[in-house]
């Protein structure tokens, strides 16, 4: 059973009974869930998983510099369920919804299990705004995650997508298959099917998210035919060492999962002690040069504030990775 609450997480000995009152503050302001597949992942809580799912005291204080809307979805959202940032490319968010709930999300001001799933009539108008502009000629379903919807509502998106005659690609990012892989079923992986181009982009962090089970249900992905890419956060205490990121690049590798995108942390409220400085983070991509395989390679990007889109933070190449 997916834990939800403190006394959940209390009567399993995850958390500190010292900490029940203020975490029961941070699960006021923040969702809570954490899966049975990650929570069997979880040796300690301060290890790379359990930072990842379990709330933490520190979440109550927001510095300076963080933002309930760090790249600004809000202001670029033209109407719900939308975010329009890029001209070739749209953001469709169909619920907010998630299997877990990521103690450094930057949507986490958003994200919960009551939220935001579109109705009907939000959706046909998100369809219509797509359809008038064949500048758009890919489309994002993201969230919340998109495979917490059933087999039978996500079809009926991606088919309404792909009767949009301009949308070439269609590009679905989620977690549930490493977090909740049970939910990826031949029913829900078939939904997926399409004469687009469809992506799957999978968010993990540490190698450990790549259990056996995870493995099968990114096998049901791979048997449609989707190309899988990895995306990932620098996160401190998860994959902030030469070791874990290598760990980690390699964990996808093997699952045909294709490193994409290596996210700086979002200033979202109450996330900084997860926040590596960019410096680190390129001097850790570099202490990688030559040791892992180019395949393995990510674009460290940046979400610059604002929502004026991604810069890359390289370290910048200057040979050939083979
Ligand atoms: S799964 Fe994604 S959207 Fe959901 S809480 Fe984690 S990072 Fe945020």
């Amino acid at each position: 059973m997916t834990l939800r609450t403190t006394a959940d997480l209390l009567a399993a000995g995850l958390i500190d009974p010292a900490d029940a009152q203020a975490l029961a503050r941070v699960a006021d302001r923040y969702a809570i869930a954490l899966t049975p597949a990650m929570r069997a992942l979880i040796g300690t809580p301060d290890d790379d998983i359990g930072r990842q799912f379990l709330p933490d005291p520190a979440e109550l204080v927001t510095a300076a510099h963080e933002s309930p809307d760090p790249i600004a979805d809000d202001a670029l959202s033209p109407l719900k369920g939308i975010v329009h940032r890029y001209p070739d490319r749209a953001l469709l968010k169909p619920l907010l919804i998630c299997p877990v709930y990521c103690r450094f999300c930057f949507r986490r001001e958003h994200v919960g299990p009551d939220g935001g799933v579109l109705t009907q009539a939000e959706l046909d108008a998100a369809y219509a705004w797509l359809r008038a502009r064949p500048a758009i000629r890919e489309v994002i379903l993201t969230g919340g995650d998109p495979l917490m919807l059933s087999p039978r509502r996500l079809g009926a998106i991606v088919a309404a997508l792909s009767a949009i005659p301009h949308v070439e690609i269609i590009r679905v990012h989620t977690r549930v298959p490493l977090a909740d892989p049970a939910r990826v079923t031949p029913a829900l992986a078939e939904a997926l099917a399409t004469e687009r181009a469809m992506f799957v982009a999978v968010h993990a962090n540490s190698a450990r998210e790549f259990t056996d089970a995870a493995g099968a249900a990114l096998r049901l992905l791979l048997a449609q035919g989707i190309p899988l890419l990895g995306q990932s956060v620098l996160l401190r205490g998860v994959n902030d060492t030469p070791e874990a990121m290598e760990g980690l690049l390699r964990a996808m590798l093997r699952a045909r999962v294709k490193p994409y995108y290596l996210h700086q942390l979002d200033a979202a409220p109450g996330t900084a002690r997860f926040a590596v400085p960019i410096e680190e983070g390129r001097a850790l991509l570099a202490a990688l040069r030559g040791r892992v395989t180019g395949l393995a390679w990510p674009t460290y990007v940046l979400d610059l504030p604002g929502g004026h889109g991604k810069v890359p933070l390289g370290p910048s190449h200057t040979g050939t990775h083979s």
